[in-house]
Formats: C-alpha cells, sequence, structure tokens
C-alpha cells in the first residue's frame, strides 16, 4: 500500500519500483501470501499521470517470452494482462539486401504464440495498482535511497522523500536499481561494461496493413530494427519499432523530420505492411553490455538491469530477469522454511548457482547476435548468412533457437 512514512525494519527492502522491482515484491508478496515477510519498496520517480509512471514503464514496449507468460499466469498477473498485449504467431527473420531469411510460426512449435509484445506502460499500470493495494507491501513513491551501509544482520539505508529522511533497517535489501546505480557504485561493486557504440530509436509507428500478429527483425546495413506487432487501436494498425543503429547515424535519425524518418524506414523495411502511414514520439537509448562483477553480498542482491542489461536486439533483458525473479522467491520461501536468514550467503549463493548457467548462456546468445547481425565485416555477412540459412533448413537448429528466444530452453 502506499504510504508516507516507513518503518524502522524491513525483513526486505527492494530499492527501485520500476519493472523488475515491482514485478519481484508482487511475485513475493503472491508467493508467501499470509506468511508474507514485511516489504517495502523505495522507488524514486513520481508517476507523471496514470499512463506515464517512472522510467521504467517509459513509451517502449516489451516483448515477453512464453515462459515470462507462464511467470506472469502463476502470479495471477496474466489474465490481467492479457487483453493488453499483443500474440506474435510468427517469427519473420530477414537481412537486408542479401539472400537469406526465415519465418518461424506457433505451429511449427506447436504453441499457442510465439510470444507476446506488451506496452511499458501497460504493464506499468497493473504493477503500481498492485503494488498500491497489496497489504504486504509498503509502497514509499517519490522517495530515493541515498546510502546503504552493511550491518550484522543486514544493511542499513538512508531514505530521503521531498520532505524528509529516514533510517530503515533491512535482513536483506535488493538492488532493482537499473544499469546507472550509484547505489552500486557507493558499495564499490564493479560493472564490467562494453559499450555496443550504437543507440535503439524506439517509438510507435502505425501501416497501412495490418500486422497479423507477425513480428519482423531485420538486419540492415544500419543496424537490426525490428517491428512488434501492437494491440489495435481506435482502428490503426499499430507497431512497436526498436531500431538499433551506429550513435552517429542514431542522430541523424533522430534530427529527421516525420517525413524523412518515414521514407528512411520506409526504405529499410520494405513494404511487407504496406505504407508506413505515422511516427510517433520517438527516444533513443544508448546501449552496452553491462554486468555486474557480484550479484550477491551478505544482506544483498541484485536483480535486473542493475546485475546485467544486454542490449534488447533479441528481447531477453526483462524475460531473463523474470527467471531471476522466479528463482529467488522459490529460494527465499524454501530458506523460511527452513528457518534460514534471507540475507545469509547460503541463502544468496543457492540462487547465484541456480541462475549462472541461464544468464551465461543469455548473456552471450545475446551479444554474439548483436556483433553479428550488426557487422559490415564480409567474413560476419558470411557467417550471418549461413546462420540464417541453417535456421531455414535444420530443424534442430530453429528449434534450439526458437526456445532460446522464447525463453523455453531452460526448461526443455
Ligand atoms: C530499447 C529497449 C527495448 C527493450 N526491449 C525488451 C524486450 O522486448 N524484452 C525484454 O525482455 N527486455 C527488453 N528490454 C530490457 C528491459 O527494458 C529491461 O530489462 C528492464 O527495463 C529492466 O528493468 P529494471 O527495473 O531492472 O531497471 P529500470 O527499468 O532502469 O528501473 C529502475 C527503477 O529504479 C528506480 N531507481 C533508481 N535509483 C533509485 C534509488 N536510488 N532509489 C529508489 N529508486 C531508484 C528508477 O526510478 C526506476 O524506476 C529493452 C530495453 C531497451 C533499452
Amino acid at each position: 500500500m502506499d504510504i508516507t512514512s516507513p518503518d524502522n525494519s524491513y525483513e526486505i527492502v527492494i530499492v527501485g519500483g520500476g519493472m523488475v522491482g515491482a514485478s519481484f515484491a508482487y511475485a513475493l508478496s503472491q508467493s508467501f501470501g499470509g506468511t508474507c515477510p514485511s516489504i517495502l519498496v523505495v522507488e524514486a520517480s513520481a508517476p507523471l499521470s496514470d499512463k506515464f509512471l517512472q522510467p521504467s514503464f517509459d513509451a517502449r514496449s516489451t516483448a515477453l517470452s512464453f515462459g515470462s507468460r507462464q511467470i506472469f499466469e502463476a502470479l495471477n498477473l496474466w489474465q490481467i494482462l492479457e487483453p493488453q498485449v499483443s500474440a506474435i504467431h510468427e517469427i519473420h527473420v530477414s537481412d537486408k539486401g542479401r539472400f537469406g531469411s526465415t519465418q518461424l510460426t506457433r505451429e511449427e512449435l506447436s504453441v499457442e504464440a510465439l510470444g507476446y509484445v506488451v506496452e511499458n506502460a501497460d504493464l506499468g499500470a497493473v504493477l503500481n495498482e498492485k503494488l498500491k493495494v497489496s497489504n504486504h507491501i509498503d509502497f514509499l513513491i517519490p522517495a530515493s535511497i541515498q546510502q546503504i551501509s552493511p550491518t550484522p544482520g543486514g544493511m542499513d539505508l538512508s531514505i530521503s522523500t521531498e520532505s524528509k529522511r529516514f533510517n530503515v533497517s533491512a535482513n536483506l535489501v535488493v538492488l532493482a536499481d537499473g544499469g546507472r546505480s550509484p547505489i552500486c557504485k557507493q558499495l564499490g561493486i564493479e560493472q564490467s561494461k562494453e559499450s555496443y557504440q550504437q543507440h535503439a530509436i524506439i517509438t510507435n509507428i502505425t501501416f497501412e496493413e495490418p500486422h497479423n500478429n507477425i513480428a519482423f527483425e531485420r538486419f540492415t546495413e544500419n543496424g537490426p530494427l525490428a517491428v512488434l506487432p501492437l494491440r489495435e487501436f481506435e482502428g490503426e494498425n499499430r507497431c512497436s519499432l526498436v531500431w538499433t543503429t551506429a550513435e552517429r547515424e542514431s542522430e541523424n535519425l533522430m534530427g529527421l523530420s516525420e517525413s524523412g524518418l518515414i521514407s528512411n524506414l520506409q526504405a529499410s523495411f520494405g513494404n511487407r505492411l504496406g505504407k508506413l502511414t505515422s511516427i510517433g514520439e520517438k527516444f533513443c537509448f544508448p546501449l552496452s553490455l553491462s554486468i555486474a562483477k557480484e550479484q550477491i553480498r551478505p544482506g544483498l542482491v541484485l536483480l535486473g538491469n542493475v546485475a546485467h542489461t544486454l542490449h534488447p536486439v533479441a528481447g531477453q533483458g526483462l524475460n531473463l530477469a523474470l527467471r531471476d525473479i522466479d528463482a529467488l522467491v522459490t529460494i527465499l520461501k524454501t530458506a523460511s522454511e527452513n528457518q534460514q536468514s534471507f540475507g545469509s550467503m547460503q541463502t544468496l549463493q543457492t540462487y547465484v548457482n541456480s541462475q549462472k548457467f541461464d544468464q551465461q548462456k543469455v548473456i552471450s546468445f545475446t551479444d554474439v547476435l548483436t556483433k553479428l547481425f550488426s557487422s559490415k565485416k564480409l567474413a560476419r555477412i558470411a557467417t550471418r548468412k549461413f546462420g540464417l540459412l541453417s535456421l531455414e533448413l535444420i530443424p534442430a537448429v530453429r528449434k534450439r533457437f526458437a526456445e532460446q528466444a522464447m525463453g523455453l530452453s531452460r526448461k526443455f
């Protein structure tokens, strides 16, 4: 529930009420039910309106894997989200100007959908509402964590709101404050960081023709371009665009007029969905691979972008974080049943061990895909052509690729 001043101590304090922090808090409350530990969520940015929430829930859209749907289903969230998502029935992957394209369909994989696209603002509205009404969660917004320091029993936090400062202690602090975490720096937790020297331009676009629930991933000389199906709204055939380009190219594209950008995009994307009729407000995100060198300390665990920020090319960041959340909640539940402390290294190490393989696989899958499909080098173009051909021709490769993209590979 919304609060204006926190208690002096909580079992779990979550720093950041973005997509990951809010999902984790809600997952905890659902999983523990009546035995839920005391939880405080602290979020720095005040919602601007019902639709425009904190930065995590901005104008972007997120492709959720089938595996993420299963996680939301188990939390009874999917039923609320479903009317707002657009299912992906087919993925069309192509390389502009070169031979090589492939389609993956839900029929081939015998699933209801290959994934789902949800607008971040819609997901945010659902999660925020859940935090506001939960009896198990204290939700302090806007408020910011200024400092965290270790204690023998966990962590002490200093929290500031517009007018007040509070000191709170916790057995476990869950850091979900995003990729630029000053708290991490303050604690001396290093990040290994590699800039891709690319930016992602994101916006919503409309086409003459309906998308028919097809997601397009097109590799152009300027970088990968993803067009994801969105729910129809007021008769408009809407899609979400994520266009990754070299830094300088993105500056040029961001500076174009609407008609200039439309003709540039149409030339890159082609006429698959007929004429591009409009482009919404555009935003630009710098892209890097950033991995925290430590994910746990006594009384501390990192979740989401602060633990691993990935390139959006394969749409894996939130999907991976949701699997991390799922694993951590299960391990905390077992710890509670065994009367172990939430913040003990034994508990937290079990979590890290359980997710290490999944994290490494997704990080390298995304990194390889980014480098392969953004390159203009002939050797990489040849590998990419071979990769697309293998996807087209070798059923086992198609199946593995699809399972990875659907977030199911770990379970099969
Ligand atoms: C262009 C783009 C497209 C993407 N598409 C996909 C996709 O299709 N599928 C997918 O799975 N992933 C996708 N991702 C990745 C996904 O967006 C991230 O995984 C996700 O946003 C991570 O959420 P987070 O909560 O960890 O961090 P954030 O979204 O950065 O949220 C952090 C929150 O913490 C708050 N905060 C920060 N500091 C403090 C403090 N000191 N005190 C209190 N609060 C604080 C912030 O206000 C913010 O609300 C995409 C990313 C980008 C850039």
